[in-house]
């Protein structure tokens, strides 16, 4: 491999278990991963100073397909990492259970706006010589038990800063945990920091340096959604002496070792990524403090072709810089309502094309789709199905789209996808409903693009952003909420889209919540689109331009980079001479 001066410029190792390039990198399930690539892509944007780094994932996440019941059924979902990525030489050794693991990494080069590309290293362990285990722990995102899975978080964070190491990344460079997966980067960081001494003997002002070079970004309100693994199994694959360092630094509660603290403890900073997701985590750890970056998409990839050409038109600059997408304002509204129109066809030939169903074109069209999670509630809007066919008869005709994966081995996940099939049953002649099989970023983007209203039904507060309904908004698409996660920021009632559930004796999961949903499409929305067209096309248009200006990853890097990386009152500590250089 040649290293280039952009490689060797490097100065931020950006990690993701899972990170969502391209449909055919089959290395991403969902947000978290779709979120991972779209940073990537705004940093190849801004000429950001990035390096990403995840695992190959050779078996994908999963293949999902769904009987005539709705009865999902999983399969593995194998791509061919030769056809899309570089595979690399150079080879790194770590220790997984007192064995030596060989792993190499795969390249892929993230093009930028204008040209400029970033690496993202992709860790196989597949390797000659490893012993058969160690081979497959790169092979399946998600899978596994708790031992696959420590093994996996050992390999992408102790084998990705020795990875990054090998490929003359550093020796400055600073690293952003996407997530707590990859926290145990800050163990090696701190290895390397006594590597004379031994790690036993580390000191406060080892791990401030340590901490000084760590950015960690908390995903989950839910404490059942953090990872924690038994010490035991701990002591096992990381050796006696990592386990008791970790217990020291307080990591270790009840018996088991939480990664999310493992990040919060060698952070210097810390963020959720939205406003109230700050708050609610402010809450959880109220020991360190949680800044907040509201997420993004990256606006240019999640803009359909239509809207691409329309802003094109319009907004000469928006590609380069998102912020001039305000200026939407200025595009007439009947040019906003054909490019959506174009949009709509598109989606409703992919409908046609999958199963068979012609969609009318002109009727009310809602578009649901994400992980199927039962938090999220997909199947909140079939609560009343009576009530729900007499607004598609009396008031407007409604249509409905799905899609979404549940995790194998999320069996309620699974009975809420039947039950979306059932309502589907039901309903059929009144309010035609179809569910799209193995949803990816292919179909999110038809999706998000062709519908005329985007539905998020999460309970709040355990949506920590939500990212679809901001690609939605790039599109023209104004989202239909409760008010969690980014739409809090995002929402302005009548302007920027609707919300449900934000009145008095409406808790979630009440009566009182449920008809709000119903009130608010009967009385407002679907009056709207059949009757008021003009001023339904007034709230596309604000979608685009308030919301889409700024809920991008144009806007979240610059704040990260404002804030977390390169804050300037901020001197990251200067690493320790290097010892040796790694094996391999
Ligand atoms: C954007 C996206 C998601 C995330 O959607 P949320 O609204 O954040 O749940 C999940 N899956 C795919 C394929 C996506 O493109």
């Amino acid at each position: 491999m040649r290293l280039t001066p952009a490689v060797i410029r490097s100065k931020l190792g950006y990690f993701s278990m899972e990170i969502g390039l391209d449909p055919r990198i089959r290395t991403y399930s969902g947000g978290l991963g779709v979120l991972a690539g779209d940073t990537l892509r705004s940093a190849a944007d801004l000429h950001a100073p990035m390096v990403g780094v995840t695992l190959l994932h050779r078996n994908g996440y999963m293949r999902q397909s769904l009987g005539a019941d709705g009865m999902q059924q999983d399969a593995p979902y194998p791509w061919n990492p030769a056809e899309m990525l570089e595979p690399l030489e150079r080879q790194i050794s770590i220790r997984i259970e007192g064995r030596e693991v060989r792993i190499r990494a795969w390249r892929f080069m993230v093009a930028g706006v204008t040209g400029h590309t970033i690496p993202v290293y992709f860790l196989d362990t597949d390797v000659d010589g490893n012993d058969a285990w160690d081979r497959t722990l790169t092979g399946q995102l998600y899978g596994g038990d708790a031992r696959y899975r420590l093994c996996q978080e050992v390999v992408l964070g102790v084998g990705g800063v020795a990875i990054l190491q090998a490929l003359g990344h550093g020796p400055d460079l600073q690293y952003h945990m996407n997530e707590g997966h990859s926290a145990l980067l800050t163990l090696a960081l701190l290895q390397r920091q006594t590597r004379a001494r031994g790690l036993r003997t580390f000191t406060d002002a080892d791990v401030e340096a340590v901490r000084s070079r760590c950015i960690f970004t908390t995903h989950t309100p839910v404490p059942a959604g953090h990872d924690k693994f038994a010490l035991d199994l701990v002591q096992q694959v990381l050796g006696q002496e990592q386990a008791e360092v970790l217990q020291k630094l307080e990591c270790v509660h009840e018996g088991r070792l939480n990664m999310t603290h493992v990040a919060l403890r060698f952070s210097r900073y810390i963020n959720g990524v939205a406003m109230l997701h700050g708050e609610v985590s402010r809450d959880m750890f109220p020991r360190f403090p949680v800044n907040a970056i509201t997420n993004g998409v990256h606006a240019v990839h999640w803009t359909s072709a239509p809207f691409r050409k329309l802003f094109d038109q319009h907004i000469s600059q928006w590609r380069r810089d998102n912020l001039y997408l305000r200026y939407a304002l200025k595009i007439p509204t009947d040019e906003i309502r054909s490019t959506h129109a174009e949009a709509k066809r598109t989606l409703v030939d992919e409908i046609e094309q999958r199963t068979g169903v012609r969609f009318d074109p002109d009727a009310f069209t809602i578009g649901y789709a994400r992980r199927a999670t039962v938090y999220k509630r997909g199947n909140l809007i079939f609560s009343d199905t009576d009530r729900l066919r007499r607004i598609s008869r009396e008031v407007g005709k409604l249509q409905l789209v799905y899609a979404g994966k549940a995790h194998p081995q999320d069996a309620a996940g699974k009975e809420m996808i039947r039950s979306i099939f059932e309502a589907g049953e039901e309903l059929r002649g009144d309010v035609e409903i179809v569910f799209l099989e193995n949803y990816d970023m292919n179909l999110a983007l038809k999706y998000v693009a062709g519908v005329d209203l985007w539905l998020n039904t999460p309970r709040r507060p355990q949506e920590a952003s939500g990212t679809s309904g901001m690609k939605a908004a790039l599109n023209g698409v104004p989202s239909l909420s409760v008010l969690d996660g980014w739409w809090v920021e995002g929402h302005q009632e009548g302007v920027t889209g609707w919300a449900f559930g934000d009145c008095p004796g409406c808790d979630a999961d009440t009566p009182g919540e449920i008809a709000s949903l119903y009130d608010k499409l009967e009385n407002v929305i679907v009056p709207l689109y059949y009757g008021k067209q003009e001023e339904f096309a007034h709230v596309m248009r604000n979608a685009i331009a308030l919301n889409g200006s700024f809920f991008n990853t144009q806007r979240m890097l610059l704040q990260y980079l404002t804030n977390a990386y390169f804050p300037p009152d901020h001197q990251p500590a200067v690493p320790q001479p290097e010892a040796a250089p790694a094996r391999g």
